[in-house]
């Protein structure tokens, strides 16, 4: 067996394997037409999944992974596919925000951005929250969760990690099962960092390493400091999986007003679990009593994190945006 996940430590904690999606299903999504990314929008910046049905969004995944020529340049069984994105989508929890939608907004930001980029991203994209409880890493940590005893930093990151290798490993699941074991190791290993970079922690050090060359725009930092091309393209991954994950602050006010109330809501809830289980008062941003300095709150958190972060320096490296402007209208 290729992958050196450990199967064995999982099942023991939780007593569980993973869920993976019914044949019948795969072979059914197998029948459906895909249509183009025209008709799905793929490609805009400002797309919009809110009139998609759930089975149109697993066929806009086909169709991103048709488009980027993965199927035949990977050789990767059709069959197997519709059955890995189903069980993907079925690992998602009914949570407010952290759940399959919001996935699959990640990875078509991604498509939208990257023409030809790898299909590690894609797949990290689409893994990146897997099982995740609508709870953060400092809640795993304060409530000693069994998720917290495994991993201390990046608890959530490392979990979504796990989740993910162990579809990918799952019978009937295994796209990348012709992939050479070289190639195989190299998208492990993009995937395993591109997920961890989602740890807003881990963004932070990856800010700071191109802060520290002083250098103004983004491109320019980036090509002037760093050792090698490898270690270059590993920043720029990261960066843009926080810019992808995050991307929600950049679509139309509408958009944007939906999705942040459905983050309010995920924290409030992580706010009360903390009042009613751990007796703890919740920081401001997750407390419901100060629920009307939400605004002020949310403006905040796009200065210092959205707009000077990972957003503009991810998104001025494919090209200027017309207007960023919808965050900062609202903040006017
Ligand atoms: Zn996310």
């Amino acid at each position: 067996m290729r992958t050196s996940w450990k199967r064995s430590r999982y099942s023991a904690v939780w007593g569980s394997t993973t869920h993976t999606s019914s044949l019948d299903d795969a072979h059914r999504l197998r029948t459906l037409r895909i249509p183009s990314s025209a008709h799905f929008k793929l490609h805009d910046l400002e797309f919009d999944d809110i009139e998609m049905s759930d089975e149109e969004t697993v066929r806009a995944c086909l169709r991103m992974f048709l488009d980027l020529d993965f199927v035949e340049r990977f050789h990767i069984d059709y069959g197997v596919l519709c059955r890995w994105l189903l069980s993907v989508k079925k690992n998602y929890r009914n949570v407010a925000y952290h759940n399959w939608r919001h996935a699959f907004n990640v990875a078509q930001m991604m498509f939208a951005i990257l023409t030809l980029e790898c299909l590690a991203l894609i797949i990290g994209c689409l893994c990146h929250d897997l099982d995740h409880r609508g709870t953060n890493n400092s809640f795993q940590i304060k409530a000693s969760s069994p998720l917290a005893q495994l991993y201390s930093t990046s608890t959530m990151e490392h979990h979504h990690f796990d989740q993910c290798l162990m579809i990918l490993s799952s019978p009937g699941n295994q796209i990348l099962a012709n992939l050479s074991s070289e190639d195989y190791e190299k998208v492990v290993k993009v995937l395993e960092d591109a997920i961890l970079s989602t740890d807003l922690a881990v963004y932070f050090s990856s800010e700071r390493s191109v802060s520290v060359t002083g250098a103004s725009g983004p491109v320019s930092a980036m090509s002037a400091s760093w050792s090698s091309c490898g270690e270059r393209r590993g920043l720029l991954r990261a960066m843009l999986m926080t810019a992808c994950d995050l991307a929600a602050i950049t679509k139309p006010w509408p958009v944007e007003r939906r999705v942040a109330a459905l983050v309010a809501g995920e924290f409030f809830r992580q706010g009360d679990l903390e009042r009613q289980n751990l007796n703890l008062t919740p920081i401001d941003i997750m407390n419901r009593d100060k629920e009307d300095q939400l605004p002020a709150m949310q403006v905040k958190f796009i200065d210092t994190i959205c707009v000077c972060g990972a957003i503009t320096r991810a998104t001025a490296v494919v090209g200027p945006r017309e207007e960023q402007s919808s965050a900062l209208d609202r903040a006017e």
